[in-house]
């Protein structure tokens, strides 16, 4: 199973399903699980963090890629070439530039009025920030 690999690299793992578990993520310093891994009945991995970690620095922090996460295609020599697909949805990163857009118009009106930003504003600023650069990179738009 394609999600074994991922879960024998986590700790305090807990199966909440048939196919999914919770665990402490890798990317940040959990010590609640907060990070849920579901592998799909198609056999793809999916990883979420709900403290906000990307998939790609939780992966980063285990040593795998996007690769690990679905399942290894059998070669078929007579199949006809698809355009390959990308391992995530169009609609997904629009929304994450949307919502992520919006912290830095908040933050850029905040700062207009005068008011400084709070340490934890600023914290989720860079945040947003750096998930538009995520979103770009992982368009190839950068
Ligand atoms: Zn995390």
């Amino acid at each position: 199973m394609i999600a074994d690999k991922l879960l024998n690299q986590l700790t305090k793992v807990k199966r909440t399903g048939r196919e999914s578990w919770i665990a402490c993520c890798p990317a940040h310093s959990d010590k609640n699980p907060s990070m849920t891994i579901t592998e799909k009945d198609d056999g793809r991995v999916l990883v979420h963090c709900f403290a906000g970690c990307s998939v790609d620095s939780i992966l980063g922090a285990v040593g795998m890629t996007f690769d690990d996460l679905f399942p290894e295609r059998v070669a078929d020599p007579y199949a006809p070439t698809k355009p390959e697909r990308m391992p995530f949805n169009p609609r997904d990163v629009l929304a994450a530039v949307s919502t992520e857009s919006l912290i830095v118009a908040l933050s850029g009106s905040q700062l207009a009025n005068g008011e400084p930003l709070s340490e934890e504003n600023n914290k989720r600023l860079m945040l947003a920030v750096e998930r538009l650069q995520d979103a770009a990179r992982i368009c190839h738009a950068d």
